[in-house]
């Protein structure tokens, strides 16, 4: 019988989330979904000290925005395995810590810090492991006895697992093959910790068991800790069910080897999160996609290929379209270097193909904090307008404020290279020309604009110059029949005016 896929998101709230575990989070989503099966988000937050206020409720905005959502899980429904926050969960870890003591694959340490140092103080390469443990304070060392009165005592204990002193653990990764790693190069680590608090290590892979994981699909780095939750599953008798795993190449930064960093965007300039994030302690504020006027559809699209790709040469796909298509052979060994030009590229095309009335649905908060009430006939007009020049969301308030507002004053750049025309025009014929026209189409307002500039000995290229600066203050921008059209006459009209008088 085919297992049915379960596979789940499972961030540590300690601090904003990174725009690579958007991409674990990604391809978890789109799994799960070409095998019609679960996506279950839960947050790993036993190591109580490293826990970010505010972090929590940051993933799951963000998983809410890229539409990555899933169908179990915090903040998203209980299933039958609730909850799903671990430190929710902290009373069920114990027993299997304990369970492992008993069949004698873990141990109590009662190790105080000093004498943790002591150990390196000796050799600093040394880790509490095979070679070691037998000189330390545990409960392979002491009696039965001592132990029993110190567990009784409350003393601070951990539990540790005890790992074989030479021995090759051999898995199976779904992106890198076989992987084989030797116990040596391995320690006894903390399962259970002084606070009866689990570690990342024991809590991750009971929870996988529990909750019938079937699929771990997370980032390269979690790849050393693999043979330990390998020999987990063994030692508590899971083996049977252990998830497959498969390890998610690095996201790299763009200018040169390394992971990815949030200081790589700050030094080039783009966010590598998906929402702007304010420090709780310092303060300090990070960009975000979601602000910088990224839609969620076109950061998907981006980072669907930081690491995968289906072959061919189509690169946008829709979300229904990448569930069809994904599969885990198809992801690369090889880390993945951000490309944030392709970012923008992918952004500008989402872009294009939204209807007026989306664009200006998604646009309409953004202007009107800055321009005023505008009705919404007029700005899906504009987006019409604009939409095959915008890379950002907000570049329509940033770059093509004279849509919505008259210039005033004219710059003087701007009306310096006007300025030839003042002498030759006559100006209440071209206002009377305008605003008693009825050409409803670009073609014919250009045809009469020719015209008028004709009969009157004036330059065409000069009359337009002219025209362009008195309705938008700048010197490029959209067509001046266009304009005419989404102005209206009226306006048109008197820009040209007040612009005439500052020549
Ligand atoms: N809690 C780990 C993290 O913060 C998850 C690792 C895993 O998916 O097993 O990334």
């Amino acid at each position: 019988m085919t297992r049915r896929v379960r596979v789940r998101f499972a961030p540590s709230p300690t601090g904003p989330l990174h725009i690579g575990g958007v991409r674990t989070a990604l391809y978890n989503y789109l799994y799960a979904k070409k095998h019609n099966g679960d996506f279950i988000l839960r947050i790993e937050d036993t190591d109580q000290n490293r826990l970010v206020p505010g972090a929590e409720q940051y993933i799951i905005e963000a998983l809410k925005w890229m539409d990555i959502r899933p169908n179990e899980g915090v903040a998203f429904g209980d299933g039958p395995y609730a909850p799903y926050r671990q430190s929710d969960r902290k009373d069920s870890y114990r027993q299997y810590a304990e369970q492992l003591i008993k069949s004698g694959f873990a141990y109590y340490a009662f190790d105080t810090e000093e004498e943790l140092e002591q150990l390196k103080a000796v050799n600093q390469n040394a880790k509490y492991d095979a070679a070691t443990r037998l000189q330390m304070k545990n409960s392979l060392t002491l009696s039965e006895q001592e132990v029993e009165d110190r567990l009784n005592k409350k003393e601070h204990y951990v539990i540790r697992i005890k790992l074989p002193e030479n021995e090759d653990v051999r898995f199976h990764d779904e992106i890198r093959g076989i992987v084989v790693v030797n116990t040596v190069q391995m320690d006894d680590k903390v399962l259970l910790k002084s606070d009866g608090m689990p570690t990342y290590h024991l809590a991750n892979v009971c929870d996988d068991y529990i909750m019938q994981i079937s699929h771990v699909i997370r980032g390269e780095e979690w790849l050393p800790s693999a043979p330990l939750h390998v020999l987990l599953y063994r030692y508590l008798g899971w083996e049977q069910v252990m998830p497959k795993f498969a390890h998610l190449p690095l996201l790299l930064k763009p200018d040169g080897n390394g992971k990815l960093s949030k200081r790589d965007g700050d030094r080039l300039g783009f966010p590598v999160f998906p929402l702007e994030w304010t420090d709780p302690k310092t303060h300090e504020i990070s960009s975000g996609y979601r602000e910088k006027g990224y839609l969620p559809e076109a950061v998907l699209n981006m980072l669907v290929f930081l690491g995968w790709n289906p072959g061919g040469t189509q690169e946008i796909f829709s979300k229904e379209e990448l569930i069809n298509l994904f599969s885990l052979e198809q992801i690369h060994k090889a880390g993945a270097k951000f490309d944030f030009e392709k970012a923008k590229w992918f952004n500008a095309e989402y872009i294009k193909k939204l209807s007026n009335n989306k664009l200006a649905d998604l646009v309409k908060a953004d202007i009107e904090k800055k321009f005023g009430h505008i009705a919404t006939d007029y700005l899906s007009n504009v987006c019409g307008l604009v939409k095959e020049r915008l890379v950002f969301l907000s570049d329509l308030s940033n770059n093509y404020g004279y849509l919505f507002k008259s210039p005033e004053i004219y710059d003087e750049t701007v009306l310096s290279k006007v300025r030839s025309i003042k002498d030759g025009l006559p100006l209440d014929d071209l206002i009377q020309a305008l605003i008693n026209g009825s050409e409803n189409d670009t073609i014919a307002i250009e045809n009469k604009l020719k015209d008028f500039a004709v009969a009157n000995s004036l330059k065409t290229g000069d009359l337009m110059k002219f025209i362009r600066a008195a309705l938008v203050g700048e010197l490029s921008g959209p067509t001046i029949p266009e304009l005419i059209l989404l102005l209206g006459r009226e306006t048109s009209a008197r820009r040209i005016e007040n612009c005439f008088s500052q020549l």
